[in-house]
């Protein structure tokens, strides 16, 4: 058995799923381009059936992504089938991902079929996927609750009409480490050809245990790891990449196995998918969290003052946490800005893109003395991945007050082709700011949640807001950053609405 372990991503596809993720399809094309530089096996783009805006994001990625496989996720359906075909036929290595549920629960009540209906199903939909190319995977959906004996008659039948991968996914967070490897264990003993596949793990984070049940199921032989960075997913989420790598890369000593992974890229692609989909990396996450390096028990400083190794089992640069501090101030030239993007990963930027990512690089140089690579990093993302958006910023002022007085907020937005302007009222300045800026788009949305966070240190640090807005049906996370958190909250708060008029506009697409 092979001691590589295949990374497959599914962050844009799974990932994607995850409330207030959406992403347009610059940011995807831009994610998935950083996906190929961290060394990720397989990327899943997508699920081109499901939308007409899936569909052009995974032929975008699968035009352009030359290292890494493209998967497009596709139901047990000729339709699905040749839909996913038509939007990945063009990619270097694509891979068709089928699947349909085994377990007795969705086969009866979702599925509305027999057991023996499912498994023609399976023949039928992984042969004709088979017939475009040999790399095909199936999942067995909700394997952990499954009959084990079926789930090999499943595979059996699975590898024998073409498929290349075979995964065993924990769709519903149900599995529990030694029992889910031990079901893992018994279909790839009992499949009389399983060595012709490679088995995979799917694992969700429902009861916090995603990472330990994908861990135990490599253990018991699966090769491939189905993950998403930071572990965003469906509900709690899916197993996390970073965690992953890392666990197997410090402890090789218990597993013996590795990734094609470039751990110094692990931060740098988790930092860039919270930048897009405007939710902060949590302070405690495991390896890439703010506070995953931080000391603070006299004790434990006592200890790393003297030898790193006591309580230190990794190291920040080891995943990318480098402090490559400044260089960018208000007297760089173009030279130094284009040679920082490139080192940032942003070397593919146009010359109108990098025009307007320079000058605004040297209007927040003009705010403050240094600009740190987070900085860039948040403007490289508002100048160019937000457009084209419909609202856009353009000045805001506000007005505290004292208890006694309302705060009051002026503000001009650019609205399409229309400039609007209004003033108002609110308990603080940032409620007066949010205020006027949904009375003058006639929209009423409600802030499920709303936070700040300084990305650099120092008091001219760029503060980070995000919120995230529910109208209707929709809902959207937002960020936006500025030396003055006021405005990095009505940034916010804007790209929070553009996002909400995103998902109508695809809404009233499809
Ligand atoms: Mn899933």
């Amino acid at each position: 058995m092979s001691d590589r372990v295949f990374i497959f991503d599914t962050t844009l596809r799974d990932g994607e799923q995850s409330p207030g993720a959406t992403m347009n399809l610059q940011e995807k094309l831009r994610l998935a381009r950083q996906l190929e530089v961290l060394g990720v096996d397989c990327i899943e783009a997508g699920f081109p059936a499901s939308s007409p805006g899936d569909f052009e994001a995974v032929r975008a990625i699968a035009a352009q992504v030359k290292d890494s496989e493209i998967a497009g996720l596709a139901r047990c359906l000729d339709s699905d089938i040749d839909r996913t075909w038509e939007a990945i036929r063009h990619a270097a290595h694509p891979r068709i991902h089928t699947f349909l549920a085994t377990s007795p629960i969705h086969m009866q009540h979702k599925l509305r079929k027999t057991p023996d209906q499912v498994l023609e199903m399976v023949v039928a939909g992984v042969k004709r996927a088979a017939g475009y190319t040999s790399n095909v995977e199936f999942s067995a959906e909700d394997a952990s609750r499954s009959d084990p004996d079926f789930l090999v008659r499943v595979v059996t039948e699975a590898i024998k009409a073409g498929a290349t991968t075979i995964n065993l996914p924990d769709t519903v967070g149900y599995g529990i480490p030694n029992a889910y490897a031990g079901l893992i264990r018994h279909v790839i003993e009992h499949t009389p050809n399983a060595d012709r596949a490679v088995f995979s793990v799917h694992c969700h984070d429902d009861l916090g245990l995603g990472v330990a049940n994908t861990l135990a199921a490599i253990q018991a032989g699966a090769r491939q790891a189905e993950v998403t960075l930071s572990g965003i997913g469906e509900r709690a989420g899916n197993t996390s990449l970073e965690e992953v790598v890392m666990a197997l890369r410090v402890r090789s000593d218990v597993f013996g196995l590795d990734t094609r992974i470039r751990a110094d890229q692990l931060f740098p692609s988790c930092r860039m998918l919270s930048l897009i989909i405007g939710q902060p990396i949590p302070a405690n996450k495991a390896v890439v969290g703010g506070n995953a390096f931080a000391h603070e028990s006299g004790i434990h400083q006592d200890g790393m003052l003297k030898h790193r190794e006591t309580y230190e089992i990794m190291t920040p640069q080891s995943i990318g946490r480098t402090s490559t501090d400044l260089v960018i101030g208000k007297h760089s030239g173009r030279n130094a800005v284009r040679n920082k993007l490139e080192a940032l990963g942003y070397a593919s930027l146009n010359d109108d893109e990098f025009q307007s990512v320079f000058e605004a690089i040297k209007a927040l140089a003009d705010k403050k003395k240094v600009v740190h690579d987070e900085d860039i990093e948040a403007l490289v993302m508002s100048e160019v991945y937000r457009i084209p958006d419909r609202y856009r910023l353009k000045s805001l002022s506000v007005q505290s007050a004292t208890a006694a007085m309302p705060a009051t907020a002026a503000v001009v937005l650019q609205d399409g082709d229309t400039e609007r302007r209004l003033a108002g009222f609110g308990v603080g300045a940032v409620d007066a700011a949010f205020n006027v800026i949904a009375t003058m788009l006639d929209r009423a949305p409600h802030l499920e949640r709303y936070a700040v966070n300084a990305i650099t240190g120092g008091t001219d640090a760029q503060g980070e807001a995000s919120v995230r807005l529910t109208e209707g049906s929709f809902s959207a996370a937002g960020r936006g950053s500025d030396p003055d958190i006021i405005i990095a909250s009505a940034k916010a708060y804007v790209d929070a609405l553009n996002r909400l008029a995103a998902k109508e506009r695809e809404e009233s697409r499809n």
